[in-house]
Formats: C-alpha cells, sequence, structure tokens
C-alpha cells in the first residue's frame, strides 16, 4: 500500500465514523432509497432543490459498510450548493473514477479517494450506491433504486 492509499483509506474511514449531513430532511422535494444487496448496503437521500434548481440542502440516513457510507458523506458535500445540471455532471465523472476510466481524479477534491475502488468490481457497487440512488430521487422517476 503506498501513502496515497493510506491516506485515501484514512479519509474513508473518518467519513464513515464521522459521516456529514447525516440526517433526515423533513422539507426535502426529492428522496429515494437505494439498496445494494451484495453487500448489504441500504441508504435514504433527501434533496430540497430550490426554485433556481440549486441543491439547497442534501442529507442521507441508513447503514452499510464504511465505503459506502463514506461515499454518501463525500457526495453531500461535493453536491450542496451545486446546481443539478452540476451534480449530474460530477455523477458522470464519478462514475467514470470508479470505472478506472478517469483521468482528472485529481479535480475530483475528496472524491478521488474511491478511484482505488476499481479494482475491486464489488466495492464499485458499495462507492456508487449513493450517486445512484441520488439520481433516481433527482429523476423522480423512481423512489427505489437497487444496484442488481
Ligand atoms: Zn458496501
Amino acid at each position: 500500500m503506498n501513502i496515497t492509499d493510506e491516506l485515501y483509506q484514512q479519509v474513508i474511514l473518518e467519513h464513515n465514523r464521522h459521516p456529514v449531513h447525516f440526517h433526515t430532511l423533513g422539507d426535502a422535494t426529492h428522496k429515494a432509497e437505494g439498496f445494494n444487496p451484495l453487500c448489504g448496503d441500504r441508504y435514504w437521500v433527501y434533496v430540497r432543490v430550490d426554485e433556481k434548481d440549486l441543491i439547497d440542502d442534501v442529507s442521507f440516513t441508513g447503514n452499510g459498510c464504511a465505503i459506502s457510507k463514506a461515499s454518501l458523506s463525500i457526495m453531500t458535500e461535493a453536491i450542496l450548493g451545486k446546481s443539478i445540471e452540476y451534480t449530474k455532471d460530477l455523477f458522470g465523472r464519478f462514475h467514470e473514477l470508479v470505472q478506472g476510466n478517469s483521468d482528472d481524479a485529481d479535480e475530483l477534491g475528496e472524491l478521488a479517494v474511491f478511484g482505488g475502488v476499481a479494482k475491486y468490481p464489488a466495492r464499485v457497487k458499495c462507492a456508487a450506491l449513493g450517486w445512484h440512488t441520488l439520481m433516481g430521487a433527482l429523476n423522480r422517476s423512481q423512489d427505489s433504486v437497487c444496484t442488481e
């Protein structure tokens, strides 16, 4: 394990221990439930979108492995106050990252810590669960998302 891997691991463990925005959102405009049966990760994502299509507030609840919880925690930080358009674009870039296809990981800030999961296909679902759930909530097409 090199220094970067170790640093990334620390960021994930820290967010798992102390997740941010880890609560329900009573006045959410969008919400969805996500489930990853392979690992048992299950979360709810809550989003409040304002009239300018900005993510005014975002939160999550639920339980799962360290990677899934840290991913949701870092995701909520990355998209708070951002536009839906920006968020969808960021999801695309995150998806490339965890698939091992990203060449701009440095621009992704803390999200870059998930670049390492590309080597472990089962972990990719853990890392991406929160994002798929978020997209399900924003698209309003489904209020339940399953990775299988
Ligand atoms: Zn998991």
